[in-house]
Protein backbone atom coordinates (compact mmCIF):
# COMPACT_ATOMS: atom_id res chain seq x y z
CA UNK A 1 0.00 0.00 0.00
CA UNK A 2 2.59 2.99 0.62
CA UNK A 3 4.21 1.96 -2.52
CA UNK A 4 1.13 2.14 -4.30
CA UNK A 5 0.80 5.57 -2.41
CA UNK A 6 4.39 6.92 -3.48
CA UNK A 7 3.72 5.94 -7.21
CA UNK A 8 0.31 7.97 -7.44
CA UNK A 9 2.50 10.95 -5.79
CA UNK A 10 5.03 10.42 -8.54
CA UNK A 11 2.57 10.70 -11.42
CA UNK A 12 1.02 13.78 -9.62
CA UNK A 13 4.17 15.21 -9.77
CA UNK A 14 4.83 14.23 -13.20
CA UNK A 15 1.70 15.26 -14.50
CA UNK A 16 2.16 19.08 -12.54
CA UNK A 17 5.87 19.15 -13.63
CA UNK A 18 5.00 18.92 -17.26
CA UNK A 19 2.88 21.44 -17.92
CA UNK A 20 -0.70 20.92 -19.49
CA UNK A 21 -0.11 19.29 -22.71
CA UNK A 22 -2.38 16.20 -21.45
CA UNK A 23 -2.23 13.32 -19.86
CA UNK A 24 -1.21 10.01 -21.11
CA UNK A 25 2.23 10.79 -23.04
CA UNK A 26 3.05 12.99 -20.13
CA UNK A 27 3.83 10.26 -18.39
CA UNK A 28 6.07 8.69 -21.23
CA UNK A 29 7.80 11.97 -21.21
CA UNK A 30 8.90 11.74 -18.05
CA UNK A 31 11.82 9.43 -18.19
CA UNK A 32 14.59 8.99 -16.12
CA UNK A 33 18.11 10.09 -17.24
CA UNK A 34 19.19 7.16 -14.18
CA UNK A 35 17.72 4.46 -12.33
CA UNK A 36 19.03 2.90 -9.40
CA UNK A 37 18.13 -0.55 -9.00
CA UNK A 38 18.14 -4.24 -7.46
CA UNK A 39 18.88 -2.40 -4.55
CA UNK A 40 18.01 -1.85 -0.85
CA UNK A 41 16.76 1.73 -0.34
CA UNK A 42 17.01 2.76 3.15
CA UNK A 43 15.24 6.73 2.61
CA UNK A 44 14.98 7.88 5.87
CA UNK A 45 11.59 9.17 5.08
CA UNK A 46 9.12 7.69 6.99
CA UNK A 47 5.75 8.13 3.85
CA UNK A 48 8.19 5.18 2.34
CA UNK A 49 11.41 4.09 4.86
CA UNK A 50 12.48 0.86 2.17
CA UNK A 51 12.24 0.71 -1.47
CA UNK A 52 14.44 -1.12 -3.80
CA UNK A 53 15.39 1.49 -6.83
CA UNK A 54 15.37 4.97 -7.36
CA UNK A 55 14.88 6.97 -10.33
CA UNK A 56 16.39 10.50 -11.48
CA UNK A 57 16.17 13.17 -13.76
CA UNK A 58 18.26 16.23 -14.01
CA UNK A 59 19.71 17.01 -10.31
CA UNK A 60 16.15 15.94 -8.97
CA UNK A 61 14.88 12.48 -7.70
CA UNK A 62 11.41 11.49 -9.59
CA UNK A 63 10.57 8.24 -7.98
CA UNK A 64 11.33 5.66 -5.26
CA UNK A 65 9.95 2.28 -5.37
CA UNK A 66 9.88 -1.25 -6.38
CA UNK A 67 11.87 -2.39 -9.71
CA UNK A 68 8.89 -3.05 -11.47
CA UNK A 69 7.65 1.21 -10.58
CA UNK A 70 11.52 2.21 -11.79
CA UNK A 71 11.97 0.39 -14.36
CA UNK A 72 8.65 1.50 -16.42
CA UNK A 73 10.63 4.70 -15.99
CA UNK A 74 13.69 3.31 -18.33
CA UNK A 75 14.36 5.04 -21.57
CA UNK A 76 16.56 4.67 -24.46
CA UNK A 77 18.36 7.35 -22.95
CA UNK A 78 18.47 6.33 -19.40
CA UNK A 79 21.88 4.53 -17.82
CA UNK A 80 20.93 2.21 -15.19
CA UNK A 81 22.77 1.68 -12.32
CA UNK A 82 22.75 -2.04 -11.10
CA UNK A 83 22.80 -2.27 -6.88
CA UNK A 84 22.79 -5.50 -7.00
CA UNK A 85 21.01 -5.62 -3.54
CA UNK A 86 24.26 -3.09 -2.18
CA UNK A 87 22.61 -0.09 0.00
CA UNK A 88 21.35 2.81 -0.91
CA UNK A 89 21.53 5.66 1.69
CA UNK A 90 20.48 9.32 1.49
CA UNK A 91 23.99 11.16 0.53
CA UNK A 92 26.06 11.85 3.92
CA UNK A 93 26.06 15.47 5.32
CA UNK A 94 29.15 16.61 6.91
CA UNK A 95 27.59 18.39 10.29
CA UNK A 96 30.45 20.49 11.06
CA UNK A 97 33.89 20.61 9.39
CA UNK A 98 36.70 22.69 8.48
CA UNK A 99 36.64 22.60 4.65
CA UNK A 100 40.03 24.17 3.64
CA UNK A 101 41.34 22.70 6.52
CA UNK A 102 40.64 19.37 5.50
CA UNK A 103 42.53 20.02 1.94
CA UNK A 104 45.34 21.46 3.40
CA UNK A 105 45.68 18.38 5.48
CA UNK A 106 45.95 16.59 2.01
CA UNK A 107 49.14 18.53 1.36
CA UNK A 108 50.96 17.84 4.58
CA UNK A 109 51.91 15.05 6.38
CA UNK A 110 49.42 12.76 7.80
CA UNK A 111 50.55 11.71 11.38
CA UNK A 112 47.19 10.91 12.30
CA UNK A 113 47.74 7.19 12.21
CA UNK A 114 51.61 7.23 13.31
CA UNK A 115 52.31 4.99 16.77
CA UNK A 116 55.69 5.78 17.41
CA UNK A 117 58.16 9.30 17.26
CA UNK A 118 60.67 7.19 15.49
CA UNK A 119 57.98 6.67 12.79
CA UNK A 120 57.59 10.53 12.07
CA UNK A 121 61.19 10.98 11.98
CA UNK A 122 61.24 8.67 9.42
CA UNK A 123 58.31 10.64 7.77
CA UNK A 124 60.20 14.07 7.77
CA UNK A 125 63.63 12.35 6.18
CA UNK A 126 61.64 11.21 3.23
CA UNK A 127 59.97 14.58 2.72
CA UNK A 128 63.54 16.44 3.14
CA UNK A 129 64.65 14.50 -0.17
CA UNK A 130 61.65 15.69 -1.96
CA UNK A 131 61.98 19.50 -0.37
CA UNK A 132 63.86 22.09 -1.45
CA UNK A 133 66.30 23.98 0.76
CA UNK A 134 64.85 26.19 3.79
CA UNK A 135 61.25 24.81 2.37
CA UNK A 136 58.68 24.43 5.19
CA UNK A 137 57.97 20.69 6.10
CA UNK A 138 54.66 20.87 7.44
CA UNK A 139 52.64 18.06 9.45
CA UNK A 140 49.09 17.26 11.83
CA UNK A 141 47.72 15.49 13.63
CA UNK A 142 50.27 13.68 15.51
CA UNK A 143 49.32 12.72 19.70
CA UNK A 144 51.39 11.19 21.99
CA UNK A 145 48.81 8.80 23.41
CA UNK A 146 48.55 6.95 20.51
CA UNK A 147 52.33 6.13 20.48
CA UNK A 148 53.35 2.35 21.74
CA UNK A 149 55.97 3.96 23.91
CA UNK A 150 57.32 7.09 25.47
CA UNK A 151 60.18 8.30 24.03
CA UNK A 152 63.37 8.21 25.86
CA UNK A 153 65.05 11.40 27.11
CA UNK A 154 61.36 12.98 26.96
CA UNK A 155 60.08 16.04 28.51
CA UNK A 156 56.67 16.22 29.15
CA UNK A 157 55.74 12.70 27.20
CA UNK A 158 56.97 14.03 24.22
CA UNK A 159 60.67 13.93 23.28
CA UNK A 160 63.64 16.62 22.46
CA UNK A 161 64.11 17.30 19.34
CA UNK A 162 67.63 16.04 18.57
CA UNK A 163 66.39 13.21 16.36
CA UNK A 164 63.94 15.64 13.78
CA UNK A 165 66.61 18.17 13.63
CA UNK A 166 69.42 15.69 12.56
CA UNK A 167 67.38 14.42 9.45
CA UNK A 168 66.05 17.99 8.35
CA UNK A 169 69.19 20.55 8.88
CA UNK A 170 68.25 23.07 6.03
CA UNK A 171 64.44 22.72 6.25
CA UNK A 172 62.72 24.07 9.44
CA UNK A 173 59.47 21.56 10.46
CA UNK A 174 56.66 22.04 11.82
CA UNK A 175 54.24 19.43 13.53
CA UNK A 176 50.61 20.36 14.54
CA UNK A 177 49.43 18.62 17.53
CA UNK A 178 46.25 16.53 16.63
CA UNK A 179 44.24 19.20 19.34
CA UNK A 180 45.58 21.77 17.36
CA UNK A 181 46.35 23.55 21.16
CA UNK A 182 50.68 22.84 20.33
CA UNK A 183 52.99 22.36 17.62
CA UNK A 184 56.23 20.47 17.65
CA UNK A 185 59.48 22.29 15.97
CA UNK A 186 62.77 21.34 14.64
CA UNK A 187 65.86 23.49 15.81
CA UNK A 188 65.93 25.15 12.47
CA UNK A 189 62.54 26.27 12.76
CA UNK A 190 63.07 27.41 16.66
CA UNK A 191 66.18 29.50 15.20
CA UNK A 192 63.60 31.23 12.28
CA UNK A 193 61.23 32.10 15.20
CA UNK A 194 63.95 33.47 16.88
CA UNK A 195 63.01 31.17 19.72
CA UNK A 196 66.60 30.64 22.47
CA UNK A 197 66.79 30.13 26.11
CA UNK A 198 66.03 33.59 27.02
CA UNK A 199 62.79 34.08 24.93
CA UNK A 200 60.01 34.54 27.57
CA UNK A 201 57.05 32.34 26.67
CA UNK A 202 54.55 34.21 25.08
CA UNK A 203 51.20 35.44 27.12
CA UNK A 204 48.94 31.77 26.79
CA UNK A 205 51.65 29.83 25.91
CA UNK A 206 54.20 27.87 26.87
CA UNK A 207 57.83 26.89 25.22
CA UNK A 208 58.42 23.45 26.93
CA UNK A 209 61.85 23.03 28.03
CA UNK A 210 64.33 20.54 29.34
CA UNK A 211 66.67 20.67 32.73
CA UNK A 212 69.22 23.19 31.16
CA UNK A 213 66.36 25.66 29.81
CA UNK A 214 66.49 24.62 26.44
CA UNK A 215 63.58 24.68 23.97
CA UNK A 216 62.52 20.98 23.43
CA UNK A 217 60.61 21.99 20.51
CA UNK A 218 57.27 21.84 21.92
CA UNK A 219 55.32 24.75 21.67
CA UNK A 220 52.08 25.21 23.93
CA UNK A 221 48.67 26.68 22.98
CA UNK A 222 50.06 30.31 22.50
CA UNK A 223 53.64 29.31 21.49
CA UNK A 224 53.18 27.75 18.34
CA UNK A 225 51.97 31.63 17.00
CA UNK A 226 55.71 32.23 17.14
CA UNK A 227 56.87 29.07 14.95
CA UNK A 228 53.10 29.86 12.30
CA UNK A 229 53.47 33.27 12.22
CA UNK A 230 56.96 32.97 9.93
CA UNK A 231 54.95 30.53 8.26
CA UNK A 232 52.35 33.02 7.12
CA UNK A 233 54.91 35.72 6.68
CA UNK A 234 56.20 34.24 4.00
CA UNK A 235 52.90 32.29 2.74
CA UNK A 236 51.68 36.00 2.61
CA UNK A 237 54.37 36.66 -0.07
CA UNK A 238 52.94 34.60 -2.80
CA UNK A 239 51.56 36.43 -5.70
CA UNK A 240 48.04 36.57 -5.90
CA UNK A 241 47.84 34.25 -8.92
CA UNK A 242 49.84 31.60 -6.27
CA UNK A 243 47.50 32.03 -3.41
CA UNK A 244 44.35 31.57 -5.79
CA UNK A 245 46.02 27.94 -7.09
CA UNK A 246 46.49 26.88 -3.57
CA UNK A 247 42.81 27.52 -2.76
CA UNK A 248 41.71 25.99 -5.36
CA UNK A 249 43.90 23.25 -5.31
CA UNK A 250 42.45 22.80 -1.31
CA UNK A 251 38.82 22.90 -2.63
CA UNK A 252 40.09 20.00 -5.35
CA UNK A 253 41.53 17.47 -2.51
CA UNK A 254 38.77 18.38 0.45
CA UNK A 255 36.11 17.58 -2.43
CA UNK A 256 37.55 14.41 -3.41
CA UNK A 257 38.27 13.30 0.12
CA UNK A 258 34.62 14.15 1.28
CA UNK A 259 33.32 12.59 -1.81
CA UNK A 260 35.06 9.15 -1.18
CA UNK A 261 33.89 8.78 1.86
CA UNK A 262 29.83 9.26 1.30
CA UNK A 263 29.97 13.13 2.04
CA UNK A 264 27.60 14.97 -0.51
CA UNK A 265 27.38 17.88 1.65
CA UNK A 266 29.65 19.64 3.72
CA UNK A 267 28.81 22.12 6.87
CA UNK A 268 32.20 24.27 7.20
CA UNK A 269 32.45 25.78 10.24
CA UNK A 270 34.63 29.09 9.65
CA UNK A 271 35.39 31.07 6.66
CA UNK A 272 36.22 34.37 6.39
CA UNK A 273 34.20 36.40 3.42
CA UNK A 274 37.27 36.45 1.55
CA UNK A 275 36.93 32.83 1.43
CA UNK A 276 33.50 32.60 0.82
CA UNK A 277 34.55 35.32 -2.09
CA UNK A 278 36.33 32.53 -3.63
CA UNK A 279 33.86 29.62 -2.69
CA UNK A 280 31.14 31.65 -5.01
CA UNK A 281 33.55 32.16 -7.88
CA UNK A 282 34.24 27.90 -7.89
CA UNK A 283 30.70 27.96 -8.31
CA UNK A 284 30.44 30.27 -10.26
CA UNK A 285 32.86 28.23 -12.19
CA UNK A 286 30.95 24.68 -11.63
CA UNK A 287 34.38 23.86 -9.30
CA UNK A 288 32.50 22.98 -6.09
CA UNK A 289 33.13 19.20 -5.83
CA UNK A 290 30.23 18.88 -3.04
CA UNK A 291 27.50 21.02 -1.70
CA UNK A 292 28.67 23.42 1.22
CA UNK A 293 26.75 24.92 3.80
CA UNK A 294 29.26 28.01 5.19
CA UNK A 295 29.17 30.04 8.46
CA UNK A 296 30.93 32.81 8.51
CA UNK A 297 33.76 33.50 10.66
CA UNK A 298 36.80 35.68 11.35
CA UNK A 299 34.86 38.70 10.79
CA UNK A 300 34.43 41.84 13.65
CA UNK A 301 30.53 42.63 14.40
CA UNK A 302 31.19 46.03 12.75
CA UNK A 303 32.42 44.46 9.71
CA UNK A 304 29.56 41.49 9.47
CA UNK A 305 26.77 44.08 10.53
CA UNK A 306 27.99 45.83 7.57
CA UNK A 307 28.23 42.98 4.86
CA UNK A 308 25.82 39.95 6.27
CA UNK A 309 22.96 41.00 3.87
CA UNK A 310 25.35 40.60 1.03
CA UNK A 311 26.94 37.38 1.72
CA UNK A 312 23.47 35.84 2.46
CA UNK A 313 23.61 32.93 -0.44
CA UNK A 314 20.67 30.13 -0.31
CA UNK A 315 21.12 27.64 -2.90
CA UNK A 316 23.86 29.27 -4.75
CA UNK A 317 25.29 27.42 -8.05
CA UNK A 318 22.75 24.86 -8.38
CA UNK A 319 23.03 24.72 -5.01
CA UNK A 320 26.23 24.59 -3.91
CA UNK A 321 26.64 27.68 -1.78
CA UNK A 322 24.44 28.14 1.17
CA UNK A 323 26.24 31.19 3.47
CA UNK A 324 22.94 32.52 6.61
CA UNK A 325 24.87 31.22 9.82
CA UNK A 326 27.80 32.71 11.52
CA UNK A 327 30.68 30.76 13.90
CA UNK A 328 31.13 31.88 17.30
CA UNK A 329 33.43 30.02 20.09
CA UNK A 330 33.33 30.30 23.45
CA UNK A 331 35.53 27.81 24.96
CA UNK A 332 38.40 26.05 24.34
CA UNK A 333 38.79 21.89 24.34
CA UNK A 334 38.59 19.69 26.98
CA UNK A 335 41.73 17.92 26.15
CA UNK A 336 44.13 20.80 26.94
CA UNK A 337 42.10 21.62 29.88
CA UNK A 338 40.40 24.98 27.99
CA UNK A 339 36.90 23.76 28.44
CA UNK A 340 34.58 25.84 30.35
CA UNK A 341 33.14 23.74 33.55
CA UNK A 342 31.25 24.92 35.77
CA UNK A 343 33.35 23.03 38.39
CA UNK A 344 36.77 22.86 38.80
CA UNK A 345 38.85 20.05 36.74
CA UNK A 346 38.94 16.74 38.64
CA UNK A 347 43.03 16.71 37.18
CA UNK A 348 43.45 20.61 38.07
CA UNK A 349 41.34 21.64 40.95
CA UNK A 350 42.96 25.16 40.13
CA UNK A 351 40.97 25.51 37.04
CA UNK A 352 37.71 25.26 35.97
CA UNK A 353 38.77 26.87 32.44
CA UNK A 354 38.29 29.78 30.52
CA UNK A 355 36.06 31.52 28.05
CA UNK A 356 38.44 32.04 24.49
CA UNK A 357 35.49 34.99 23.05
CA UNK A 358 34.81 37.38 25.17
CA UNK A 359 31.01 36.39 25.96
CA UNK A 360 29.52 39.71 25.44
CA UNK A 361 30.80 39.96 21.84
CA UNK A 362 29.40 36.79 21.03
CA UNK A 363 25.94 38.41 22.73
CA UNK A 364 26.54 41.45 20.18
CA UNK A 365 27.62 38.85 17.04
CA UNK A 366 24.12 37.25 18.38
CA UNK A 367 22.08 40.18 17.94
CA UNK A 368 23.26 40.85 14.87
CA UNK A 369 22.30 37.61 13.67
CA UNK A 370 18.91 37.63 14.81
CA UNK A 371 18.93 41.01 12.50
CA UNK A 372 19.97 39.95 9.62
CA UNK A 373 18.21 36.66 9.73
CA UNK A 374 21.83 34.58 9.77
CA UNK A 375 21.74 31.76 12.65
CA UNK A 376 24.37 31.70 14.94
CA UNK A 377 26.12 28.39 15.44
CA UNK A 378 28.49 28.62 18.42
CA UNK A 379 31.15 26.20 19.82
CA UNK A 380 30.95 25.47 23.41
CA UNK A 381 32.69 22.13 24.97
CA UNK A 382 32.59 22.32 28.25
CA UNK A 383 29.00 22.67 31.05
CA UNK A 384 29.44 26.69 31.54
CA UNK A 385 30.33 27.25 28.21
CA UNK A 386 27.09 25.39 27.15
CA UNK A 387 24.35 27.02 29.69
CA UNK A 388 26.01 30.72 28.74
CA UNK A 389 25.87 30.10 25.10
CA UNK A 390 22.26 28.71 25.90
CA UNK A 391 21.66 32.20 28.23
CA UNK A 392 22.62 34.62 25.64
CA UNK A 393 19.96 32.50 23.11
CA UNK A 394 17.52 32.94 25.14
CA UNK A 395 18.35 36.12 25.83
CA UNK A 396 18.25 37.09 22.05
CA UNK A 397 15.13 34.91 20.82
CA UNK A 398 11.76 36.47 20.11
CA UNK A 399 9.59 34.97 23.12
CA UNK A 400 8.55 31.38 22.05
CA UNK A 401 10.25 31.46 18.66
CA UNK A 402 13.29 30.02 19.37
CA UNK A 403 12.61 26.97 17.45
CA UNK A 404 12.17 28.82 14.09
CA UNK A 405 15.66 30.18 14.23
CA UNK A 406 17.38 26.85 14.08
CA UNK A 407 20.35 28.09 16.39
CA UNK A 408 23.15 25.82 16.69
CA UNK A 409 25.82 24.95 20.12
CA UNK A 410 28.15 23.13 18.14
CA UNK A 411 29.87 20.14 20.00
CA UNK A 412 27.52 20.59 23.03
CA UNK A 413 29.99 17.92 24.81
CA UNK A 414 29.65 18.38 27.98
CA UNK A 415 25.77 19.54 29.30
CA UNK A 416 24.64 19.76 32.60
CA UNK A 417 21.38 17.78 33.21
CA UNK A 418 19.36 20.55 34.08
CA UNK A 419 20.24 22.19 30.85
CA UNK A 420 19.15 19.42 28.37
CA UNK A 421 15.82 20.47 28.91
CA UNK A 422 16.37 23.72 28.00
CA UNK A 423 18.07 22.58 24.47
CA UNK A 424 14.57 21.47 24.07
CA UNK A 425 12.33 24.22 25.43
CA UNK A 426 14.48 27.04 23.43
CA UNK A 427 14.58 24.59 19.87
CA UNK A 428 18.78 24.72 20.11
CA UNK A 429 20.65 21.97 17.74
CA UNK A 430 23.02 19.67 19.45
CA UNK A 431 25.47 19.71 16.47
CA UNK A 432 27.55 17.22 17.95
CA UNK A 433 30.31 14.16 16.53
CA UNK A 434 30.07 10.86 17.44
CA UNK A 435 33.18 9.85 16.66
CA UNK A 436 34.52 12.71 19.61
CA UNK A 437 33.14 10.02 21.89
CA UNK A 438 35.53 7.60 21.31
CA UNK A 439 38.43 9.21 20.43
CA UNK A 440 37.92 11.84 23.62
CA UNK A 441 36.54 9.06 26.05
CA UNK A 442 40.37 8.48 27.78
CA UNK A 443 40.17 12.56 28.81
CA UNK A 444 37.20 12.42 29.97
CA UNK A 445 37.21 10.72 32.79
CA UNK A 446 40.87 12.54 33.84
CA UNK A 447 39.23 15.81 33.25
CA UNK A 448 35.70 15.33 34.73
CA UNK A 449 36.11 12.24 37.04
CA UNK A 450 33.14 9.55 36.21
CA UNK A 451 30.33 10.76 38.50
CA UNK A 452 30.66 14.26 36.02
CA UNK A 453 31.23 12.28 32.84
CA UNK A 454 28.24 9.81 33.39
CA UNK A 455 25.86 12.65 33.71
CA UNK A 456 26.81 15.50 31.47
CA UNK A 457 29.18 13.91 28.28
CA UNK A 458 28.24 13.68 25.25
CA UNK A 459 23.99 12.98 26.09
CA UNK A 460 23.05 11.88 22.72
CA UNK A 461 20.06 9.85 24.11
CA UNK A 462 19.27 12.06 27.08
CA UNK A 463 18.87 15.25 24.53
CA UNK A 464 17.20 12.99 21.68
CA UNK A 465 14.70 11.65 24.10
CA UNK A 466 14.14 15.40 25.34
CA UNK A 467 13.19 15.78 21.44
CA UNK A 468 16.29 18.01 20.87
CA UNK A 469 17.87 17.83 16.99
CA UNK A 470 20.79 15.92 17.91
CA UNK A 471 23.07 16.41 14.40
CA UNK A 472 26.33 14.50 13.24
CA UNK A 473 29.63 15.20 12.24
CA UNK A 474 33.77 14.86 12.38
CA UNK A 475 34.99 18.16 13.11
CA UNK A 476 37.42 17.27 9.95
CA UNK A 477 40.09 17.30 9.71
CA UNK A 478 40.55 16.71 13.55
CA UNK A 479 39.25 13.38 12.32
CA UNK A 480 39.17 11.61 9.49
CA UNK A 481 35.81 12.85 7.63
CA UNK A 482 34.52 9.14 7.23
CA UNK A 483 30.79 9.33 8.39
CA UNK A 484 30.92 5.78 8.64
CA UNK A 485 33.51 6.17 11.74
CA UNK A 486 31.51 8.36 13.36
CA UNK A 487 28.05 6.57 12.51
CA UNK A 488 29.93 3.67 14.49
CA UNK A 489 30.84 5.71 17.26
CA UNK A 490 27.04 6.63 17.67
CA UNK A 491 26.10 2.91 17.35
CA UNK A 492 28.68 1.26 20.17
CA UNK A 493 29.78 4.02 21.88
CA UNK A 494 33.63 2.45 22.26
CA UNK A 495 36.56 3.86 23.10
CA UNK A 496 40.11 3.12 20.74
CA UNK A 497 40.44 0.11 22.51
CA UNK A 498 36.91 -1.27 22.66
CA UNK A 499 35.81 -0.21 26.43
CA UNK A 500 32.26 0.78 26.58
CA UNK A 501 31.64 4.46 27.74
CA UNK A 502 27.98 5.15 29.05
CA UNK A 503 26.56 2.60 26.43
CA UNK A 504 23.31 4.08 27.75
CA UNK A 505 23.72 6.96 25.65
CA UNK A 506 24.15 5.18 22.44
CA UNK A 507 22.06 5.88 19.64
CA UNK A 508 19.97 3.29 17.36
CA UNK A 509 21.34 2.69 13.76
CA UNK A 510 18.65 4.55 12.52
CA UNK A 511 18.83 7.41 14.83
CA UNK A 512 22.88 7.49 13.83
CA UNK A 513 21.58 7.76 10.40
CA UNK A 514 19.17 10.39 10.54
CA UNK A 515 21.92 12.08 12.47
CA UNK A 516 23.98 12.41 9.55
CA UNK A 517 21.10 12.92 6.78
CA UNK A 518 17.80 14.47 7.77
CA UNK A 519 19.27 16.28 10.67
CA UNK A 520 21.90 18.04 9.31
CA UNK A 521 20.05 19.23 6.87
CA UNK A 522 17.74 20.59 9.11
CA UNK A 523 19.98 22.28 11.19
CA UNK A 524 21.03 24.01 7.63
CA UNK A 525 17.22 24.46 6.49
CA UNK A 526 17.51 22.09 3.79
CA UNK A 527 14.86 19.42 5.12
CA UNK A 528 12.77 20.18 2.14
CA UNK A 529 15.60 19.72 -0.83
CA UNK A 530 18.42 16.97 1.05
CA UNK A 531 18.49 14.62 4.15
CA UNK A 532 16.05 11.86 2.71
CA UNK A 533 15.77 9.66 -0.59
CA UNK A 534 12.25 11.70 -1.31
CA UNK A 535 10.68 12.44 -4.78
CA UNK A 536 11.16 16.32 -5.72
CA UNK A 537 14.78 16.27 -3.47
CA UNK A 538 18.19 16.77 -4.96
CA UNK A 539 19.84 13.49 -6.37
CA UNK A 540 22.41 12.75 -3.28
CA UNK A 541 22.39 8.98 -2.93
CA UNK A 542 25.57 7.25 -1.15
CA UNK A 543 26.27 3.39 -2.00
CA UNK A 544 27.71 1.49 0.64
CA UNK A 545 28.74 -1.87 -0.03
CA UNK A 546 27.12 -4.01 2.83
CA UNK A 547 23.67 -3.06 4.94
CA UNK A 548 25.02 -1.02 7.63
CA UNK A 549 21.25 -1.15 9.10
CA UNK A 550 21.38 -5.03 9.71
CA UNK A 551 24.98 -5.99 9.56
CA UNK A 552 26.36 -7.25 13.18
CA UNK A 553 27.71 -4.24 14.94
CA UNK A 554 31.57 -4.49 14.45
CA UNK A 555 31.11 -5.09 10.77
CA UNK A 556 29.77 -1.63 10.21
CA UNK A 557 33.04 -0.10 10.55
CA UNK A 558 34.03 -2.18 8.17
CA UNK A 559 31.67 -0.07 6.00
CA UNK A 560 32.87 0.70 2.54
CA UNK A 561 31.59 3.58 0.47
CA UNK A 562 31.41 2.37 -3.70
CA UNK A 563 29.50 5.55 -4.64
CA UNK A 564 28.54 8.88 -4.33
CA UNK A 565 26.57 10.88 -6.71
CA UNK A 566 25.52 14.48 -6.37
CA UNK A 567 22.74 16.03 -8.44
CA UNK A 568 22.36 12.66 -10.30
CA UNK A 569 26.17 12.72 -11.27
CA UNK A 570 28.48 9.96 -10.32
CA UNK A 571 31.53 11.59 -8.76
CA UNK A 572 32.97 8.83 -6.58
CA UNK A 573 33.10 5.50 -7.42
CA UNK A 574 35.73 2.63 -5.68
CA UNK A 575 38.28 1.39 -7.63
CA UNK A 576 37.78 3.81 -10.00
CA UNK A 577 40.46 6.39 -8.88
ZN1 LIG B 1 35.43 22.71 14.59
Amino acid sequence: MPRFINMFLVMMLVVASTSFLGCATDEVQELADVVLTNGKVVTVDDALPEAQAIAIRGDRIIAVGTNEEITALVGELTSTIDLAGRLALPGFIEGHGHYTSLGRSKTILDLTQVESWDEIVVMVADAVQSAFPDQWIEGRGWHQEKWNEVPPGSVEGVPTHTTLSAVSNNNPVVLGHASGHAAFVNAYALELAGINNQTPDPPGGTIVRDADGSATGLLRENADGLVYRVVEKEKAQLSEAEKWNEFSHQVELAGEEALSKGVTTFHDAGASFATIDGFKQLADEGRLPVRLYVMVRSESNVSMDDALPSYRMIGYGGNHLTVRSIKRQIDGALGSHGAWLLEPYEDMPSSTGLWVEEPDDIETTAQLAAKHGFQLNTHAIGDRANREVLDIYERTFPEGAGGQMRWRIEHAQHVHPDDVRRFADLGVIASMQGVHATSDAPWVYARLGVKRAESGAYLWRSLIEAGVMVTNGTDTPVEDVSPISSLYSSVVRQDRDGNEFFPGQRMTRLEALQSYTINNAYAAFEEDIKGSITVGKLADITVLDRDIMTVPEAEIARAQVDMTIVGGEIRFERGSR
